[in-house]
């Protein structure tokens, strides 16, 4: 007998992710190229790296305050400051979280329950959608649209808030679009979220890989700090995917309450990971950053040219590290397309379609690989387009 009786409604709703599917269908096909994960391949900064090896050659092996490290959350804060010119937060506004991933997970569980609606964005990254479920809250998803690059307009907005609207959950620069929120888009809606006094979660983790404009967090916007929650990470911006280090930004009383599911269930990160967080957060590792930013611009800027070239349409994404290239021409549908090149090129890219229904017509291709890589890969692109 099937022992899924034994899980719980709420897990029973859960489908198994089509990026996942893809992660082991390209792992079980030979002499593959994957454009498919978005982890970048730079090592950790070794001065980074060297902070949790000395951590552990210290003996610095014991619990860390469940919060986080006090240095780690002043560094955190001071960083905001540094880079983003978001001022007004104190280590009270700090969780320290296992990966953004924790943080995401904490967030609904704190304010959503069952009836609620939680507008999630279509497409958007995979752990929102399973995060809401978990919950016995709705999702409700947020079309976005490829002509208005994926940013959130204010009349798309006010059309998917109703009276039971708890919470949002934004994420710019965008996993997957590559879609970026500036000052003025976020000045449209942030009115709007106030109006309707909705929790706003906004993922951040790709905020220093934004290009062309200046990167705008919406911490910026103080009018609505108290119903607001930033999520970040290391993994991004420092290379740091394995350390599995995150955090939470937001009004005390709401990390208060965050504490107390976090103290039972994470505890929070390796201490020595968290020693190493304190080095990478510190101006030290500002250089890293923007040297990291400054490949991942000219692979966007190569692989974007290269791939209109072959008759991919694909506009210029302003941030993160993917662009979604429009395969609709093509015929067939973003499924049938991955699995067709994955068979017939072995070449793995996600279906748009991973990432929520809008993703129809489109692929996510990640560019956290050199250039002689992606150089291959799009040949044989090429090749398989020239097939069909
Ligand atoms: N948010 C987004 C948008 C992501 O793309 C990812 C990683 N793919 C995460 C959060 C989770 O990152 P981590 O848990 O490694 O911090």
């Amino acid at each position: 007998m099937s022992t899924e009786k034994y899980l719980s409604r709420n897990v029973r709703k859960l489908s198994r992710s089509l990026l996942w599917q893809f992660f082991d269908l390209a792992n079980a096909t030979p002499n593959v190229i994957s454009l498919s994960v978005g982890e970048p391949d730079f090592r950790t900064p070794w001065h980074i790296s060297e902070e949790g090896i000395y951590a552990i050659e210290k003996g610095r092996t014991y619990y860390a305050p469940s919060r986080g490290l006090m240095q780690l959350r002043e560094g955190i804060v001071r960083y905001y400051e540094r880079r983003f010119g978001v001022r007004g937060y104190g280590t009270d506004n700090v969780l320290v979280t296992v990966g953004g991933s924790e943080a995401i997970d904490l967030i609904c569980r704190l304010v959503l329950e069952e009836g609620d609606e939680c507008i999630i964005l279509d497409p958007g990254y995979i752990a929102y959608e399973p995060s809401v479920l978990l919950t016995g809250a709705t999702p409700v998803y947020l079309r976005l649209r490829a002509d208005n690059h994926f940013k959130v307009s204010p009349e798309q907005l006010e059309e998917v808030i109703t009276d039971r609207t708890r919470m949002i959950i934004l994420n710019y620069p965008s996993n997957p679009t590559g879609g970026v929120m500036t000052r003025e888009d976020y000045e449209k809606i942030v009115p709007i979220l106030k109006k309707h006094d909705i929790v706003t979660v906004c993922d951040e983790i790709y905020l220093e890989l934004t290009y062309g404009s200046k990167p705008c967090s919406i911490a910026s916007f103080r009018e609505i700090r108290d119903q607001l929650v930033i999520i970040n990470g290391f993994s991004k911006a420092y290379s740091m995917t394995g350390w599995r280090l995150g955090y939470m930004l937001a009004d005390s009383k709401i990390i208060d309450a965050a504490v107390s599911i976090h103290q039972y269930s994470a505890m929070g990160p390796a201490t020595p990971a968290q020693f190493a967080g304190i080095e990478a957060i510190s101006p030290k590792s500002d250089r890293d950053i923007e040297e990291h930013a400054e490949a991942f611009l000219n692979r966007r800027n190569w692989l974007v040219a290269k791939l209109n070239r072959i008759g991919l349409p694909t506009a210029m994404p302003e941030g993160a590290f993917y662009v979604f290239a429009n395969i609709s021409g093509t015929g067939l549908s973003s499924y049938d397309f991955c699995v067709r090149l994955l068979q017939e090129e072995k070449v793995c890219v996600i279906p748009g379609t991973a990432f929520g229904p809008a993703g129809e017509g489109f692929v996510r291709i990640s560019y956290c690989y050199s250039l002689e890589e992606l150089q291959t890969a799009v040949d044989r692109i090429e090749a398989f387009l020239k097939k069909l």
